[in-house]
């Protein structure tokens, strides 16, 4: 049975991907969230699914301490290794904030946070990775960290979208470095998605953007589970949408 550990499954796009996989009946889910306790929509899927299907673990992607701690609560669970990592937790600050108006310390939080948080994360998972049959590493990024694509649009989620563009460049080096180990990355944009990140730029999509569908998070997750389970060694370090397009970088 493939195991998926996903950070950020407390709400939003990283609890649809938990429900999704949940759904397959065929994986094994380690939900990742920083306050399990409180995450109350995915405390109710423990009534559903059996410790063998869906192991929630305390961990906070911004503390190396936090990490450790749960790579050691959940080794005993992983006799096969892991074959999914999805790096899904982010933040999202200033969404429509001019180079005028932006706040430094904010800017710095969210390109730290975005930016440290896969590494951080990934690093200490990379033996579980490697003994694994899949070997998959996944990093959900944003179209607008795209210099082509995000690069144009004028007024929305500067430092967001700069956070997002050294991401990418994360996935890229990082991917390129563990390709001789077997190990593929990719880099996926899970569509505009009504989630707190997503909400909060909807009256410049309205206005700017007015054909981008604002898609359900279930919809977003299945999509990147299918890229998630397509990507292969070969097209390790790809930059991909979550319909199974690639964006330019
Ligand atoms: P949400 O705001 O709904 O969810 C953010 C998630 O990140 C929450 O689960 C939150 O946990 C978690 N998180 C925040 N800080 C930490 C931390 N220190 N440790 C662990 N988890 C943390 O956003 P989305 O679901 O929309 O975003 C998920 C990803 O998708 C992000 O990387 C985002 O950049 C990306 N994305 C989203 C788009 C959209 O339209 N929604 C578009 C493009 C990309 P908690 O509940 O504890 O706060």
């Amino acid at each position: 049975m493939p195991s998926w550990l996903i950070t950020g499954a407390s709400r939003g796009i990283g609890l649809g991907i938990v429900e999704k996989l949940l759904s397959e009946q065929e994986n094994f889910v380690i939900a990742a969230a920083r306050n399990p306790s409180t995450a109350k929509e995915l405390q109710a899927l423990t009534d559903k699914y059996p410790k063998d299907r869906l192991f929630i673990v305390k961990l906070d992607v911004q503390s190396e301490e936090s990490v450790a701690e749960a790579v050691k609560e959940i080794t005993p669970l992983l006799p096969n290794g892991l074959d999914y990592v999805i790096n899904n937790a982010g933040v999202h600050i200033q969404p429509m904030t001019s180079f005028a108006e932006i706040n430094i310390k904010e800017l710095i939080e969210e390109v730290i946070f975005n930016t440290t948080a896969p590494i951080i994360v990934t690093r200490p998972l990379l033996p579980l990775i490697a003994k694994s049959e899949k070997k998959k590493i996944i990093i959900i990024t944003s179209v607008l960290g795209s210099i082509e694509l995000g690069g144009a649009f004028v007024g929305l989620s500067n430092a967001y979208s700069i956070s997002k563009a050294a991401l990418n460049m994360l996935g890229r080096k990082w991917g390129a470095e563990l390709k001789p180990s077997g190990i593929t990355v990719a880099l996926i944009h899970p569509g505009w998605v009504q989630t707190e990140i997503g909400d909060a730029i909807s009256d410049w999509m309205h206005k700017y953007a007015p054909d981008v569908p604002h898609i359900k998070p279930a919809e977003s997750a299945a999509g990147v589970v299918k890229v998630s389970k397509d990507v292969t060694l070969e097209s390790t370090t790809s930059y991909w949408n979550f319909d199974g397009t690639n964006y330019p970088w």
